[in-house]
């Protein structure tokens, strides 16, 4: 940790609850080993303070800030510029200060991307199914598009809130780029896909004997198909067990939360943030 003085400068998380953030452990890491004189604070913010909440970081002179639950929609009003991918996921979770102005993008679709980019697949002939339609799949639908993948399928287990999904990315660029399903289509699309995606928290703690695909189903991916779950906790989850037993690839949520925290770091400090202590500090935390 660093030493904490007069000019000392702050970065941190804003969200409600903030307790369980692995965010300060991560970021505290890097900057350490960086010699930053910075240090990363976690900021419990209530909904009905969010505004007020924002002005006051502002006002201390914090230089940037994570976001988390339940805020990543609701503060985008409250910004003064959202770069285009926070604009397509409809969702913000890093802000920094600019001249006087918050300005914020969305690092979860980066973050999502990158063990898959560190993968030698051509993602042209992949189209990935995608279980659980709510802020996470936002970013996972942006991420996949960038990845290069020609179509997704996008399945909720209920049609009324899957409907709307599909609806709400009819004003972006991806409007004729995903399908949308209900559970029931799910024997149908797995055997096609070479990449399933769980973004439902079914799994975690502490239902960790639970998973969004029984074991008959995730049996008919095709060989080599990876399983990719958002859910870092536990490691791996049950969904991850069950297609590593049928020999599927398997990635877990955590990489996708060092990568995003990385990029944010990146930005807010001007220099690389170091992955590494950042994954190491992350996997001790869990
Ligand atoms: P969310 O907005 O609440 O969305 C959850 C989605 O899962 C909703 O579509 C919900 O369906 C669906 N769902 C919940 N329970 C279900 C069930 N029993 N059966 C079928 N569908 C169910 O949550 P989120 O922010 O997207 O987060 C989802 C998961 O991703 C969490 O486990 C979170 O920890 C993880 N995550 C990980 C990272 C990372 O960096 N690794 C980042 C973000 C999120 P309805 O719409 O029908 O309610």
């Amino acid at each position: 940790m660093a030493k904490i003085n007069g000019k000392t400068k702050l970065l941190g998380v804003i969200g409600h609850p903030v307790a369980h953030s692995r965010s300060p452990a991560m970021h505290n890491a890097a900057i350490a080993q960086l010699h930053r004189n910075i240090v990363y604070l976690p900021f419990p913010l209530a909904p009905e303070d969010l505004a007020a909440g924002i002005e006051g970081l502002a006002a201390l002179g914090v230089v940037g800030f994570s976001v988390t639950i339940p805020h990543k929609q609701t503060i985008i009003p409250l910004l003064q510029e959202i770069t285009p991918i926070a604009q397509q996921i409809g969702a913000v979770n890093t802000v920094w200060r600019v001249d006087q102005a918050w300005h914020g993008t969305n690092t979860d679709a980066a973050g999502f991307m990158a063990p898959l980019q560190a993968l030698d697949w051509d993602w042209s002939s992949v189209a990935p199914v995608v279980l659980g339609n709510g802020g996470a799949c936002r970013a996972v639908v942006a991420g996949c598009a960038e990845l290069g993948c020609p179509e997704i399928h996008v399945v909720g287990r209920d049609a009324e809130r899957v409907a709307r999904f599909h609806a709400s990315w009819q004003t972006t660029a991806l409007g004729n780029y995903l399908q949308v399903y209900t559970w029931d289509a799910l024997p149908r699309l797995i055997p096609q896909t070479r990449l399933l995606i769980n973004t439902t928290p079914i799994g975690m703690e502490p239902q960790t004997e639970d998973s969004p695909v029984p074991v008959e189903l995730l049996a008919t991916l095709p060989p080599g198909a990876i399983a990719y779950d958002l859910i870092y906790t536990p490691r791996p989850s049950r969904f991850l067990q069950l297609a590593q037993s049928q020999g599927m690839m398997i990635i877990d949520g955590s990489e996708m939360l060092v990568q995003q925290g990385a990029i944010a770091l990146t930005r807010w400090l001007g220099e690389p943030a170091p992955v590494e202590a950042m994954r190491q500090a992350l996997l001790e935390s869990l």
